[in-house]
């Protein structure tokens, strides 16, 4: 394993010739929001970066500017140490961003992404496919973890819990105080929560996704913003996590590195008779 390229730290000839290399970009995308009384409010944003950093280490790609704001879902705004920015805003920064990678070279970019805005992050990949001329593939540390989170950990996924807390344990305990960390069932739902899944992984099967429901009760009321019983966090159910979700990226990359030269990817603009929009 070698060490990490990080776009930050190079000079352009550098991230030239990382292009010619490969033709392989990580993006990271995390969020500013709060964690509950014992993870910092950075936690979606250092998950993106230090999975993206993992990656990097086995293939050698580059790593391209973390972006630390993201979207969020109605019910968590209004929460102190969350900074929301609009679903539409988000949009067109992927879109400005995912530019500036490919006019650097990169006509490849995995999306490393942390925090739950898959919704508008798959609409940004929709129509930036239609705009840009590369390939692009996004998806959440959790779907591509998913199983081995089944394995290891009790609850399902939700936010701050056993599961995030556990990945946030192996990557940086230094900022985790498990001793503040407490249960909180003290979220009421508006109507019967058998209608409602939570996002990932549940067992409750033939509901609404929480996101496509307005049920949801307001974070702010929470006690600790952190649902569910976090004290089940453990540093080795984390790592069991990370290998897994870094396992499926490593494989992608080497499979687009073996599959295309560096200056060809898996064209997805169709081909259009007339201007479409
Ligand atoms: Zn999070």
């Amino acid at each position: 394993m070698g060490k990490p390229l990080i776009w930050h730290d190079i000079t352009w000839p550098e991230v030239k010739k990382a292009s010619e290399e490969t033709g392989i970009a990580i993006l990271p995308i995390g969020s500013t929001e709060q964690h509950g009384f014992h993870c910092p409010c950075g936690v979606d944003t250092f998950n993106a970066y230090e999975l993206s950093k993992l990656v990097s280490e086995k293939t050698g790609v580059i790593v391209a500017p973390t972006m630390t704001y993201g979207s969020h879902p109605y019910f968590h705004y209004g929460f102190v140490g969350t900074i929301p920015i609009r679903a539409t805003v988000q949009i067109e920064l992927v879109r400005d961003v995912v530019k500036g990678i490919v006019n650097s070279g990169f006509k490849k970019i995995v999306i490393m992404q942390a925090h739950g805005q898959w919704w508008t992050l798959q609409t940004a990949l929709q129509e930036i496919a239609l705009d840009v001329d590369c390939f692009m593939a996004v998806a959440t540390w959790w779907e591509l973890a998913c199983e081995t989170i089944k394995e290891v950990c009790e609850t399902p996924f939700k936010h701050a819990d056993e599961v995030e807390t556990s990945v946030s344990l192996a990557l940086y305990p230094e900022l985790v105080d498990m001793s503040k960390a407490e249960p909180d069932y003290s979220l009421k739902p508006y109507i019967d929560k058998s209608f409602v899944r939570p996002a990932v992984h549940s067992e409750l099967i033939n509901s609404f996704p929480i996101e496509s429901i307005t049920f949801v009760p307001q974070e702010n009321v929470m006690k600790t913003g952190a649902p569910g019983d976090p004290r089940k966090a453990k540093a080795e159910k984390g790592e069991a996590i990370i290998n897994s979700a870094v396992d499926v990226v490593v494989r992608l990359i080497e499979y687009l590195k073996k599959t295309y030269k560096p200056d060809e990817f898996p064209r997805v603009k169709p081909e259009l008779k007339a201007d479409m929009y």
